[in-house]
């Protein structure tokens, strides 16, 4: 295989070694305080909070978002997860010829309204028009920052009565023997709402996209306590999320199948299809790791708010094995590996 092909950009194991073999290979080593090398949601210089995200989703408009939304969203989200605040935006667009002025402002307009709803501002961007071709109307990279804030200070105060954590920062690695697995919410939603607009499948009853800027609802539990990672399961789904804890933490990871929100219609339509919906993207859940004594009280916040209102403790941290183990409903065991790929293409 000499040339790219669209599982290189699809969030699984052959990416991961895309990103290995030519990525970090020829760029990398500022030794900053979290570095490209993490392959962290974000990444750490002098104290500041930096991420890029492009946005290639096809199509630009689908149940519960567009691309606008999710470019606002998605940037803010990998810098929340962090432990972060996020403080401002680029937005560099690449336009198709012939894209509707339109929807163009449609994009823009939602763009506002999800900064507004993230209480960030866009502050700086770029835009191209290329040829007509293959963008299917435009891509959108948005860059962001974001500062330490007092709630991620109190948070780690709260990790340090319960168990030492040296890191700063809310990093893949920190998860030790213990800690507990909360998801804010279902999974699957929005990777399959992208499918039906793509596919214009008819699921019987609308699934809509999750994407959502969360950033609120973190600071929130920030404030609770206790909490030593989080991450946002996009591309790749929970199984891959959970993976590269394993591997960055070195540890094991036990889930309990029966105790991972999955609303009934997307199951349904994952049965159909033959989707594992632990493999596909979402744009608006986090998982998080939580020291075992705090766990039940980030809970119970998480489920006051509107966006956490399905979260689920949904396993803990084992050193009983090295790998992630799906505990299934039927009360059986089985490793659960990293994906080779999200099974849908170009959900984000
Ligand atoms: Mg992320």
């Amino acid at each position: 295989m000499d040339r790219v092909t669209m599982a290189h950009g699809a969030g699984g194991q052959i990416m991961q070694s895309l990103i290995e073999n030519f990525i970090l290979k020829n760029l990398g080593g500022s030794g900053f305080e979290v570095p490209l090398e993490a392959l962290d949601d974000a990444s750490v210089a002098n104290g500041i909070v930096l991420k890029s995200d492009s946005h290639a989703v096809k199509p630009l408009f689908f149940p519960g978002g567009n691309i606008g939304r999710l470019a606002v969203a998605g940037t803010v989200n990998d810098i929340a997860v962090l432990g972060a605040e996020p403080l401002a935006l680029s937005s560099a667009l690449i336009l198709e010829e012939g894209l509707p002025l339109g929807d163009l402002e449609k994009i823009l307009k939602s763009m506002k309204e999800t900064c507004e709803e993230a209480g960030v501002y866009i502050i700086t961007g770029d835009t191209k028009v290329v040829e007509r071709g293959a963008l299917g109307g435009c891509v959108i990279n948005t860059s962001g920052i974001g500062l330490r804030s007092e709630a991620l200070e109190e948070n780690l105060k709260i990790v340090n009565k319960y168990r030492p954590m040296r890191n700063r920062w809310l990093l893949d690695s920190n998860l030790r023997s213990g800690d507990k697995i909360i998801i804010s919410g279902s999974v699957g939603d929005h990777g399959l709402a992208v499918l039906s607009s793509q596919e214009g499948y008819n699921f019987g009853s609308q699934i809509v996209s999750d994407v959502k800027p969360l950033n609120k609802m973190i600071r929130s539990l920030l404030e609770v306590g206790g909490i030593v990672a989080m991450k946002d399961p996009t591309r790749g789904g929970l199984s891959n999320a959970l993976n590269e804890w394993s591997v960055k933490s070195k540890v094991g990871i036990l889930v309990k199948e029966a105790d991972i929100p999955i609303h009934r219609d997307v199951k349904a339509a994952c049965e159909m299809l033959g989707i594992d919906p632990l493999e596909v993207g979402n744009e608006g859940k986090v998982i998080i790791g939580v020291v075992r004594e705090m766990a039940e009280e980030v809970l119970e916040t998480l489920k006051s708010l509107p966006e956490g209102r399905e979260a689920s403790i949904i396993g803990e941290i084992s050193d009983q094995f090295s790998e992630v183990v799906l505990e299934t409903v039927v009360g059986g065991r089985r490793i659960l590996p990293a994906p080779l790929g999200d099974p849908i293409p170009r959900i984000c």
